[in-house]
Formats: structure tokens, C-alpha cells, sequence
């Protein structure tokens, strides 16, 4: 095929546009559109496209304008569609320049959102995407009940997001060499609980708990607060653990102060992993405590906290983190098999 040649159809032009602007971090709206008009066209054969090309109809489809309606118009007729071209050029790119030999060696990713909560997609598109990616596993952890600006799951939603959960893999089979795993970010509260209940806990492939609320508490409380979790409760990953935000829309905040010695001797001791957050925002831990982390012996694991698919990717900022700190491969929990990783996790 010359370069202008495309064979992968409207559906596959739309999705990987979306996923290159996610991946280039572009905000949820810019990239919207060609989510929607994806899911709109998938249904329909490629005749009734064909159809709707000549009869200048595309657009009459909810969810399809002008420009979405080019591409799909040039992706038919077998063109590289130019904002197609436009998007690999600009975001299809490596994104770091490190930390490519330990991504090699994640086998999945343990902190994922859908638009069942705060995500921007729904499930099975996350879901697509990982497989895309490699991924052998996915957790999907949508936030717990008093996320309410996060749209968090209570009992009863959470309830069906499992049956939607076995539904998917029932679907996607066995043979794939994918599983969707059962999952929550559940809120560590004040007093170091977690925000939902134990035997709902108890349902879940994998729990990663993080502090969402009150991230200026003073440094004694905080540090109880911590502990307590790790200590007391059913969690297997400690999210983002100081909550700053170095760059992005959000703006910008300090790190929760807290004393980390302690609670990375907890994390140790509990067997519970210290995350490593990829997001270009939150850079989460800061370096220094992931050195002091790895010298206490904790394990790790390195999340991508997507909230759109094209956010999977990005697992290998985290990586270049985690190798720039001598991180043995073996104690990243996301380089074991799905066994290993769901034996450790409900031990
Ligand atoms: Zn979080
Ligand atoms: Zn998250």
C-alpha cells in the first residue's frame, strides 16, 4: 500500500484517531466526537455506509458531523483520512524515551475508570483497547460511593458492574488470553476505613484503595490514617499515595504529608504494593519515595488510572519511573501471571 492507502475501515480510522488524541491527552470533548460517531456506524454495513457517502447522508446519523463524515467518507474509499494522518503525526510517536524493557514485561494494568464513574468510555471499549495493547489482564477500579463527583458505585451498581463484568468475558472467551477483572478504587476515609463493605470487598478480584478527600490533613492524622488502611483492611494496592498533581487542566497541588517510612513499612509488612501512577499529572509517588519504598522492600505496581482507552498507554511513563529508580522486575505485581497476581491478592 503507498502511504495515502488505508485498509482498516471507518470504524478502526474513528477509534484510533480517538485513541492518539487520548493518548496525546487531549480533553474528553476534542475527542467525543469520533467515539460517538464510531459507535454510531458500527452497526451498519458497509453498503448503508457506501449508501449514505453518495447520498451526502452520513451526517444525518445522530452522532456523525462534517468532519467525522470525511473520515469515514475517505476511510471507504480506501484513503488515509487526512485527520488520521494529522493525529499519527502529532501523538503517534514513543511517548518517553525510557522504560521500554520493563513495559515489555507488564502483563496488564491494575487501575482503570469506565463511564460507569469518572471514565470517558464505556467498559467494553476499555476493554478492546487493552486487548489492542497486549494486556493478558485489565482491573477495572470505578470509584466507591462517596466519590459522588466521581459518580462512585454503590453496593447495588457495583453488584451489576460485576455481571457486566462476566458477561464481557463471557464474550471475549477464554481463548483470547484476556480477563476483565473485578476491581475498585475505593476511598480511604478520615479514619483509615475504606468506603464500602467487606463483603462486597470480599466479591472483587482486586482492591486499590487511595485518598481522594481531605489531602491537607496534618501529617500525624494522615500517617494514621494510612496505616490503618494497609493495616486493617482488605486492600492490595495503594493508590497515587500523595495525591499531588504536578502539571495539567487541574492545575497543580502539593503532595499530602504524611510520614512514609511508616506507611511504606506497613505496605511491606501487609503485602501491599505501593502504585506507581503514570499519569503525566500526577507522577505519583515523587521519586524519592519511590527509592525509599524499594529500600523498605515493598512491591510495586505500575497503573495507568486510565480514564479513556487511549490512556492505557500510558503504562510506560510509569515504567521509565520504576526503572530510573533499579526496580527489580520481579516485585512489580503487574509483571506476574493473572494466577500469581489474584493468588497474592486474596491470600
Ligand atoms: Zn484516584
Ligand atoms: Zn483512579
Amino acid at each position: 500500500m503507498s502511504e495515502h492507502e488505508y485498509g482498516a475501515g471507518p470504524v478502526a480510522a474513528l477509534r484510533r484517531i480517538a485513541f492518539l488524541l487520548e493518548r496525546g491527552r487531549a480533553d474528553t470533548y476534542k475527542v467525543k466526537a469520533y467515539r460517538a460517531a464510531a459507535a454510531a456506524i458500527l452497526p451498519l454495513s458497509e453498503d448503508e455506509l457506501r449508501e449514505r457517502v453518495t447520498q451526502k447522508t452520513l451526517t444525518d446519523l445522530p452522532g456523525v458531523g462534517a468532519s467525522t463524515a470525511s473520515v469515514i467518507a475517505d476511510a471507504l474509499a480506501g484513503v488515509l483520512p487526512d485527520r488520521l494522518a494529522k493525529a499519527e503525526a502529532e501523538h503517534g510517536g514513543p511517548l518517553t524515551s525510557g522504560g521500554t524493557e520493563l513495559r515489555g514485561l507488564l502483563r496488564g494494568d491494575l487501575h482503570s475508570h469506565s463511564d460507569w464513574s469518572d471514565g470517558g468510555s464505556p467498559i467494553e471499549e476499555m476493554v478492546f483497547t487493552a486487548m489492542e495493547l497486549g494486556h493478558e489482564y485489565l482491573v477495572l477500579t470505578d470509584h466507591s460511593p462517596r466519590l459522588t463527583v466521581a459518580h462512585g458505585l454503590s453496593v447495588e451498581r457495583l453488584t451489576k458492574q460485576l455481571a457486566v463484568i462476566e458477561a464481557i468475558n463471557g464474550h471475549v472467551g477464554a481463548a483470547s488470553g484476556f480477563t476483565l477483572l473485578k476491581g475498585i478504587e475505593v476511598d480511604i476515609l478520615d479514619d483509615g476505613s475504606l468506603d464500602q463493605t467487606d463483603a462486597m470487598l470480599a466479591r472483587l478480584d482486586l482492591r486499590v484503595a487511595s485518598v481522594h478527600s481531605k489531602l491537607a490533613m496534618e501529617r500525624a492524622a494522615m500517617t494514621r490514617r494510612m496505616v490503618t488502611a494497609v493495616s486493617t483492611t482488605r486492600m492490595n494496592v495503594l493508590g497515587h499515595c500523595t495525591g499531588r498533581l504536578v502539571t495539567g487542566s487541574r492545575g497543580t497541588r502539593p503532595g499530602s504529608t504524611f510520614d512514609a517510612l511508616a506507611v511504606f513499612e506497613a505496605c511491606a509488612e501487609h503485602g501491599v504494593a505501593v502504585e506507581i501512577n503514570s499519569r503525566p499529572e500526577r507522577r505519583d509517588p515523587p521519586s524519592k519515595l519511590i527509592e525509599l519504598a524499594r529500600d523498605i522492600g515493598c512491591l510495586f505496581s505500575i497503573d495507568s488510572d486510565a480514564h479513556a482507552p487511549g490512556q492505557l498507554d500510558f503504562l510506560v511513563l510509569g515504567c521509565e519511573r520504576a526503572e530510573a529508580a533499579g526496580i527489580e522486575p520481579d516485585r512489580i505485581v503487574n509483571t506476574w501471571t493473572r494466577e500469581r497476581l489474584l493468588t497474592w491478592a486474596n491470600r
